[in-house]
């Protein structure tokens, strides 16, 4: 059983803790959620890890003065609009549409280094390595290891890629306005867009899903989209059809003999591939009907093309997308696992955006903290400007209060 590092709080410092969020909130209260009346609240707290849930508030001074009073550890509202949003019975709420949400995940993108800052110890026997943790301890067997994720530049940025990729496709696409959609940093490892607009308000379970389903290309047949040998394919083309076009085209370009057998195509069909990679380049080019040669038929192309659709899906959580009853992490608050604030990021600014500079919330200020014993090595994190650590276990350091929150939420320090 692998167990990730966190809830291992102590009393003290969850109480610390609370008390910082608490006065947080009562200098600079979350963002005020568009249409505050008609949304449910909900909260987590330090320490006994209470969940509130069914909470309505009337104005935003209400709202604020509630989570300056609780000092919570995360705050979530109702991407659902409802007539009476305080009901605890789901039903009577009654529910009058809600917003579309998209959620991108570092954890879900296949990034190289979480083998870098990804760590896992075996309690019983001390041993410890990088990367995910395997099934069982490879020096005593134990199949209770700690595992605590990390995150970097490198992962948050490919979560950043894609919800730029996100937003593209979903207004040139889809035909969303993106006046009405709201990007924001997670406050942890992923970026959140809010679409809020009539056009999505009243759809249902099942028209979201089709929306993740062109999202992630399921049930996606080249075939059926007309790409077939003798195609005219224009890389210019909107929609699935072009992106395919653009995807085989760079495909083309650079791929080799191992990469193309990665994808399942036969020896004979590789070869046949890369002898005629520049004719096949020549007709994507020019919307000339595409060429294949002798020993790449029909069907290699077809494992070729959903290979590509594979690469080009757009890796959102399916399960966030499809729900219209989500709780949503509220922007302008702070997330229990790192003490970094959700932010918004306007859409023209979110190719320079730093997500480890914007949401740190906490000043400077040194305090002393001890690192958890018996879990793995801290890798160095970068806050602001400066990177701080590795630290060992059990050992004491005095860091500046945004990064001794950061380690304390992340459950691997408490308060010296
Ligand atoms: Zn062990
Ligand atoms: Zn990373």
């Amino acid at each position: 059983m692998r167990k990730e590092a966190r809830g291992k709080v102590d009393e003290r410092t969850a109480r610390f803790l609370k008390k910082l969020f608490a006065s947080y909130y009562a200098k600079r209260g979350p963002k005020e959620p568009r249409d505050l009346p008609h949304r449910e609240f909900a909260f987590m707290t330090f320490g006994e890890k209470m969940v509130i849930r069914h909470k309505g508030f009337r104005s935003y001074g209400e709202l604020r003065d509630f989570m300056a009073n609780l000092g919570p550890s995360d705050a979530f509202y109702s991407s659902a609009y409802f007539a009476k949003p305080d009901e605890p019975d789901m039903k009577a709420k009654g529910w009058l549409g809600a917003d579309l949400i998209f959620d991108i995940d570092a954890d879900h993108l296949p990034t190289s280094c979480r083998e870098e800052h990804d760590r896992w110890a075996c309690p019983s026997c001390g041993y410890s390595g990088r990367g995910e943790a395997p099934e069982k301890c490879p020096k005593c067997s134990s199949d209770k290891l700690l595992e605590v994720k990390w995150i970097c530049d490198k992962c948050l940025s490919a979560a950043k890629d894609e919800l730029i990729r996100l937003i593209e496709v979903l207004e040139g696409e889809l035909g969303l306005r993106a006046s009405d959609m709201i990007a924001s940093f997670s406050g942890h490892r992923g970026y959140h867009l809010q679409v809020c607009s009539k056009a999505v308000l009243g759809l249902g379970q099942d028209e979201r899903g089709e929306i993740v389903d062109y999202l992630l290309a399921i049930g996606l047949d080249p075939e059926a989209l007309g790409l077939i040998p003798g195609a005219k394919l224009d890389m210019s083309e909107p929609g699935w059809r072009g992106r395919l076009a653009r995807a085989l085209y760079a495909i083309l370009c650079r791929a080799d003999e191992v990469e193309l057998r990665s994808l399942g195509l036969r020896p004979k069909a590789v070869r046949a591939l890369l002898a005629s990679r520049d004719i096949m380049l020549d007709c994507l080019e020019h919307g000339r009907p595409l060429y294949l040669p002798r020993g790449f038929g029909r069907a290699s192309l077809k494992k070729l093309l959903v290979a590509c659709a594979e690469r080009e899906a757009i890796k959102v959580d399916p399960v966030v997308t499809r729900d219209t009853h989500r709780l949503v992490r509220m922007s302008g608050a702070l997330h229990g696992k790192t003490g970094l604030l959700k932010v918004d990021v306007p859409l023209d600014g979110l190719e320079g955006f730093d997500p480890l500079s914007s949401a740190v919330a906490f000043g400077k200020k040194p305090i002393k903290v001890k690192i958890a014993e018996g879990i793995p090595e801290v890798p160095a994190i970068r806050l602001g400007d400066e990177e701080y650590g590795p630290f060992e276990p059990g050992e004491f350091v005095v860091v500046p209060l945004c990064v001794a929150i950061f380690l304390m939420c992340k459950g691997v320090a408490s308060l010296a």
